[in-house]
């Protein structure tokens, strides 16, 4: 029944003139989800506003799921574009709109008109009453209600009239591509997904890390990893996962590391190497899914303790969310089932039963000496022997 989509997006609109950089990364953004639905796009941008328009049949449902995928969106309006032919061929369209959208007529409405062409023979106030008169005229059951209508019937006189009283929302964020690239710690849990959807949002692209310790941790818990790549690459874009085999390291920790301490040493390893693979990827940051206080290893010390190592901004998007908040998005994003599974991460097969939960840095830099004679060494194969996998989403 629709043809067209009006894109109504917000927070670009004000960036000056940067605008134009924004639009054009939002309509390349566009055509790229449309590329999988099934049906023939056109996307085009006039005076501020981006149009998808489409040739044939397509599947409404599923134009307006990609969509709702595309950051930087923050309103799909199923529009009619009709010529200006005058008045009264206008009004008819208006009452043919409302009459296919809304078989029950029992609802209050209120028609907001804007004239973006101001040749236009009559002014908005004028199109109001005048469209307002002949929808009650064709369904006398329609009240109107200037100031709470459930239905907004909008009418733009542009170069088409548009004609639209549906908004379905968008994920809101900026456009990808916008804002450079980041480097995401990705784990098979669930708060590191929704990390990187998060900064993907502000128009960020991401590449991943993922530390893995075979044969103690297994493919299918690397499989695993993949499976959520995918998911998130649905609104970020393509991923590349680096897959780093972590084991030697863990093994030497452990062997000549204090116990409490593993996982503080542990996750500054972590972070020194998904560093090394973010400067060689041109990140301008890393990511993780850290939240203040979640587990031993993510107190304020501990946080202070594996931050030390960082050269690179460390972007932490849930930082001050509760776990609850955070299965939230996991479930909207639809990660949730998959970072459930229960297939052991590489922290849990050497975590301490008592970790030290208040890490003392100076403690914690006397007993990675212990590993001086072999981190060096063993930091560098775990990063010639990197496993690149590109992950496109699914
Ligand atoms: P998640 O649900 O994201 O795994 P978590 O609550 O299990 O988080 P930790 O295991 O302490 O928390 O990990 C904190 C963060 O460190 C993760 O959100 C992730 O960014 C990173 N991280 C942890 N384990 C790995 C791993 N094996 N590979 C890559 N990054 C990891
Ligand atoms: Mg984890």
């Amino acid at each position: 029944m629709y043809k067209a989509f009006l894109i109504k997006y917000a927070e670009i609109a004000i960036k000056g003139k940067n605008r134009y950089l924004f639009e054009d990364a939002l309509v390349h953004n566009i055509s790229y989800q449309l590329k999988n639905v099934d049906g023939t796009f056109h996307v085009r941008k006039e005076n501020g506003r981006i149009y998808v328009e489409t040739e044939g049949e397509y599947d409404y449902d599923e134009t307006v799921t990609a969509l709702q995928r595309v950051f930087g969106i923050v309103g799909i309006c199923p529009v009619i574009l009709v010529e200006d032919e005058g008045f009264d061929k206008l009004a008819e369209e208006v009452i043919r709109h409302v009459d296919e959208t809304y078989p029950d007529k029992n609802f209050t409405f209120k028609v907001n008109a804007r004239r973006a062409r101001k040749n236009y023979p009559m002014n908005s106030m004028e199109i109001n009453a005048a469209i307002g008169e002949k929808l009650l005229e064709a369904f006398p059951e329609m009240k109107v209600d200037v100031h709470h209508p459930q239905v907004l019937v909008n009418i733009e006189i542009r170069p088409m009239i548009n004609i639209y009283s549906i908004e379905l929302p968008g994920p809101g964020g900026m456009p990808l591509g916008t804002a450079g690239k980041a480097m995401l710690l990705l784990s098979g849990g669930i708060d590191s997904p929704v990390a990187g959807y998060m900064i993907s949002k502000r128009g960020v692209t991401i590449d991943a890390t993922y530390f893995h310790a075979p044969p103690y941790t297994s493919e299918r818990a690397k499989q695993k990893v993949v499976d959520l790549a995918k998911k998130v690459a649905r609104y970020s874009g393509p991923i590349n996962l680096h897959v780093v085999n972590f084991t030697d390291i863990q093994l030497a920790i452990y062997e000549k590391c204090p116990h409490d301490e593993l996982t503080i040493i542990m996750r500054r390893y972590m972070m020194k190497i998904a560093e090394h693979f973010a400067y060689e990827n041109k990140c301008l940051g890393l990511i993780t899914g850290e939240s203040i206080g979640q587990v031993a290893s993510q107190t304020m010390q501990s946080l202070a303790a594996t931050n030390e190592v960082c050269t690179m901004p460390v972007y932490r998007p849930l930082i001050a969310l509760d776990k609850q908040d955070i299965v939230e998005i996991a479930e909207k994003i639809d990660t949730y089932e998959t970072s459930i599974q229960p297939f052991e991460d590489c922290c849990t097969i050497f975590v301490a039963k008592h970790p030290v939960t208040k890490p003392n840095l100076k403690y914690i830099k006397k007993s990675e000496e212990n590993l001086n004679d072999c981190i060096e060494e063993l930091m560098k194969k775990a990063i010639e022997t990197v496993e690149t996998i590109h992950v496109d989403a699914e």
